[in-house]
């Protein structure tokens, strides 16, 4: 096992900068070229099924069936023209990541003739057989069967693979045969729509002529890179995507001299290009650097609307695994790949845009405009307030429970960072009673509203232990694991802010009524009251501290540092009520993805813990045996030579690698057992629970002595590559 690992230290250390080869020209001229978007259309349809396609892209209404024909036609002769054989339907089942199943478009007619084949109806819907993606039980056996069908308002797009031939993919929604949502992007794409509804009707009372609201998404993707022949040397690596074992490097991220430092020669040429074949893929990608941990980075794109930016963000994520292969990576997206370093997140930053070019979270310099940006930013203030345990189940999974509510990682309380100057302009509408003495601008004036854009331009504070932060003219939700599908908290958050819209705008119905025609004294008021009642969620201090956690804690605000409990929320009936209301999921539905977040979270734990007992028997334990062997030799000889005091020592390591060797396997024997028993207990809860606690709680048990182990044995014959060798990339 030694042998392996200096066999991979030579391997990374020996590397060499692969070239890569971008064409000359401005990035322009490739840019989505590997996409079927709107210039291909433009080009390739008819002028009738061009305006078809493109009004139900805007609108979500149906092709008919010859459109479809004439687009599925369009389509496969763009593919084939650029060197695709194969098409697929490509979703997100609730496993995470996406899905394909490849068909050919070749075909063979009744006369034995072959023939380039894609139909309308292969377009708009394909039968995956489906029984091995999750349904939480949704589907009974005998009706194993699904359909994906197309999403059109994402662009179809071409991936290559080594051998050079590409797959046609057509981004889609999974449901069962019976209706059931069984996949990330559709309760997403409801979600949106019930969105714009809610927020069109508030944006309008500010502006008659909007017509539309999208929420938009800039997921900005954490990740770490390891050499692949150190990644293929550690199995919990390979296995889980996160080291269970390793003692932290003397020199770790104390210096934080990585933070956008200069990028190594290697991790520069992987980073362009990907992002070539991002930007090919019509991905914008745009912001690279370095990040705050050693081998870690950030990739951050132009942010777009969110249906399109969270595919874009799993085809990102696909494209870089890919691409580092080639680079001799591996990129690393767990959460917390290495203890006692930074773990990784996707901040989702998040806002709303008017089909008239507003940003709905963005001041503007007229006082008037001030107001409408200050309506929706109490809304979401309000919304994240009230539903913030459904807010937090929505990025519960076994990976970020590294990071939240872990010791060294941001806590799993929901607050809302907004900037000392905006919480000053909040104080201001919540105290000062100004509206029924004064009229017209004044009332602007004194509200503070007419100050907000210089305000927001100074405001340089930027708070990076918040999980939900306002950044000037966005929200940025950072507590979304790095690993995560954006969609799933997306959904959430748009239908907790739908919710809270429709609410607000039924009381400004109700106010007006009785307030005729004093349109800013209702809002004002509304307003005042959602602030007095969710001004508790606002947090600007250091969401790491101690202090926080009882703050937050006589506040009243949830901390629910484990996942089953996180997941609970999701149970409530008050928050299946929103997601019914709205049309989103069904209680069936939510019953069913809570079930298989359930299991996910079990079966990582259980892939973890026998990594775990494996790693330290057959590798740590059997090293330190070995090791010891050659101890007891020496101390023998020494003793033989009558050199009693400095055998000392020696007999010192000896015992002290006894008692860590038979802690270790004390407490896997115990792990072993505590997994037996929650295998047999038949309520899911009641097993996630268990594996939460009684297992996991091992895992640092049993960590700890592993790590002192690998301070007392011969660096020579340690087996895992060491902290120091992974996080140093040369
Ligand atoms: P930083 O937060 O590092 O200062 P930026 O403010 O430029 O950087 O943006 C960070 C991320 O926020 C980017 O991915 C960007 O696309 C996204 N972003 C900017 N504006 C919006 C918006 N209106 N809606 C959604 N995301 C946005
Ligand atoms: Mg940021």
């Amino acid at each position: 096992m030694a042998r392996l690992r200096f066999k991979a230290v030579d391997e990374a250390q020996s590397r060499q900068t692969i070239k890569v080869d971008i064409p000359a020209g401005k990035v322009t001229e490739y840019y989505g070229a590997n996409i079927f978007n709107d210039d291909v259309m433009r080009a390739m349809l008819s002028p009738e099924a061009y305006l078809k396609v493109t009004t139900a892209i805007k609108s979500g209404e149906k092709i008919d069936r010859e459109i479809a024909d004439e687009v599925a036609s369009a389509m496969k002769s763009w593919a084939v023209s650029k060197g695709a054989t194969h098409y697929t339907h490509w979703f997100q089942p609730l496993t995470g990541g996406s899905a394909e199943k490849h068909d050919a478009f070749f075909d063979i007619n009744i006369d034995g003739k072959a023939l380039e084949k894609f139909k309308g109806s292969s377009l708009v819907q394909q039968e995956p057989d489906a029984s091995s993606f999750p349904s939480g039980g949704i589907r009974a056996t005998f009706e194993a069967r699904g359909y994906t069908a197309w999403d059109p308002t994402s662009p179809a797009f071409i991936i290559y693979n080594e051998a050079g031939t590409g797959t046609l993919c057509v981004p889609s929604i999974f449901v069962s045969y019976t209706g059931e949502l069984l996949d990330s992007k559709s309760p997403l794409l409801k979600s949106l729509h019930a969105l714009d509804k809610a927020a069109t009707e508030v944006a309008i009372i500010f502006d008659r002529h909007v017509e539309k609201v999208s929420a938009t998404l800039g997921a900005e993707q954490e990740y770490f890179l390891v050499d692949k022949a150190l990644f293929n040397a550690r199995p919990d690596l390979m296995m889980s995507g996160r080291t269970v074992f390793g003692h932290a490097p003397a020199k770790g991220q104390q210096l934080e001299d990585h933070y956008f430092g200069s990028i190594a020669p290697r991790v520069n040429a992987f980073m362009v290009d990907f992002e070539f074949e991002c930007l090919k893929l019509g991905i914008p990608i745009r912001t690279r650097h370095n990040e705050v941990a050693p081998a870690q980075f950030e990739a951050a794109p132009t942010f777009e609307e969110v249906n399109l930016a969270c595919d874009h963000n799993i085809l990102l994520m696909d494209v870089m695994r890919k691409v580092s292969k080639k680079h001799n990576f591996e990129v690393l997206f767990h959460e917390k790949p290495f203890a006692g370093i930074n773990g990784s997140g996707k901040h989702n930053n998040w806002s709303l845009g008017t089909d008239t070019g507003v940003n709905l979270l963005g001041p503007s310099t007229k006082p008037k405009e001030s107001l409408r940006f200050v309506t929706f930013l109490v809304n979401v203030i309000k919304a994240v307030h009230d539903n913030a345990d459904l807010l937090r189940a929505s990025i519960a999974t076994a990976g970020n429970e590294h990071r939240l509510g872990a010791n060294e990682a941001p806590p799993a309380i929901v607050s809302i960072f907004l900037g000392t100057q905006m919480i000053k302009v909040l104080e201001d509408i919540e105290n000062k009673d100004i509206v029924s003495i004064e009229k017209g601008e004044n009332a602007y004036i004194k509200l503070g509203l007419n100050r907000i854009p210089s305000i927001l331009l100074d405001n340089t504070d930027r708070n990076r232990t918040s999980p939900f932060a306002f950044t000037g003219n966005k929200f940025e939700y950072r507590a979304v694991g790095s690993s995560a599908n954006s969609a799933q908290p997306m959904m959430v958050l748009n239908s907790i802010v739908a919710n809270q819209l429709i609410k607000f705008r039924e009381t400004y119905d109700a106010e007006m009524t009785e307030h005729e025609g004093k349109k800013e004294e209702v809002i004002v008021k509304i307003l005042k009251g959602y602030i007095k009642e969710s001004k508790k969620i606002l947090f600007e201090g250091n969401g790491y501290s101690e202090e926080w956690k009882e703050e937050a804690a006589k506040r009243g605000l949830s901390n629910v540092g484990s996942t089953p409990e996180a997941l609970k929320a999701y149970l409530r009936p008050e928050f299946i009520g929103i997601f019914e209301k709205l049309g989103v999921l069904t209680e069936r539905e939510i019953h069913a993805r809570y079930e298989i977040e359930l299991e996910n979270y079990i079966k990582k734990i259980q892939i973890e813990s026998r990594l775990i007992g494996d790693l330290a028997m057959n590798h740590v334990v059997s090293t330190a045996i070995n090791y010891q062997a050659k101890l007891v030799q020496t101390a023998k000889s020494l003793k033989d030579m009558e050199l009693h005091q400095e055998a000392e020592p020696v007999v010192h390591i000896i015992k002290e690698i006894s008692a860590r060797v038979s802690e270790i396997s004390k407490k896997v024997e115990e792990m072993t057992e505590a997994r037996k028993h929650a295998n047999a207990v038949e309520d899911l809860e009641q097993r996630a629970k268990l594996y939460g606690n009684d297992i996991k709680n091992f895992f640092e048990e049993i960590r700890y002595p592993v790590d002192k182990l690998e301070l007392l044995i011969d660096d020579e014959d340690w087996p895992l590559v060491k902290y120091r060798e992974l996080l140093y990339i040369r």
